[in-house]
């Protein structure tokens, strides 16, 4: 993950970068999981579907946003994602990360916040805590799914409450979120400052302080 590992390196020593390691290390525990659970019960996304990221914005947490301000300050086509994020208004319902040509529909795939992560990989509860299967309303199959299939099953299923409890916990366990295009141009800025400070001659980023 060469953004990552570039801010990493240029961040290096303040909290920032450590709070990027936890967040990318919380998303690689939780990984495998998420496919074998996606392998296991053999649900797949239509190559050209993409309709979830069409219709949705995501709210994330700050460590959240954080990693997206890395992918966007340190990868591939920041000014493009920059000004997108910057023209989208509070009433838009298109992520402004989607992109229908881009792999998985995403241009900011490695950096996805959890819940794009856990759409259609993991479990949910009904109001008795018993483990269903999320259904997607553009995935016919997903309708067909068996809820007892779930409790068959020999491997350790959580559910998104729990994969969301363990994301709040990087934040003090009850963290404020954000709809993410907002949440990410303050990550942006707070990466700006912080680079600024460290940098005196990083300036195409903004030098205001953030968390003032
Ligand atoms: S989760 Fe549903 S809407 Fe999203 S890509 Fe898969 S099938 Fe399409
Ligand atoms: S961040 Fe990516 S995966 Fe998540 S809604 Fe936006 S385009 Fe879709």
């Amino acid at each position: 993950m060469k953004y990552l590992e570039t801010a990493i390196e240029m961040l290096e020593d303040t909290e920032i970068s450590s709070e990027l390691k936890a967040i990318y290390d919380f998303y690689n525990s939780i990984q495998p999981e998420l496919d074998g659970f996606r392998d296991e019960f053999g649900l797949t996304c239509p190559d050209e579907c993409g309709e979830c990221c069409a219709h949705f914005i995501p709210d994330i947490t700050k460590s959240e946003a954080l990693l997206l301000g890395a992918r966007v300050l340190f990868g591939e086509r920041k000014s493009f994602l920059q000004d997108r994020l910057q023209e989208t208004s509070t009433e838009a319902i298109v992520c402004p990360f989607y992109d229908a040509r881009s792999k998985h529909h995403c241009m900011i795939y490695s950096a996805r916040p959890l819940v794009c992560r856990l759409f259609y990989s993991c479990a949910t509860t009904d109001k008795s805590g018993k483990l269903k299967f999320c259904k997607c309303h553009f995935n016919a199959a997903s309708k067909k799914l068996s809820d007892d299939k779930l409790a068959s099953s020999q491997k350790t299923i959580r559910s998104v409450g729990e994969y969301g409890a363990m994301l709040d916990s990087l934040d003090g366990n009850s963290p404020e979120t954000e709809l993410l295009p907002f949440a990410v141009l303050k990550a942006i800025s707070r990466i700006g400052y912080a680079l600024n400070l460290l940098f005196s001659e990083v300036g195409s980023v903004t030098a205001e302080n953030p968390e003032a």
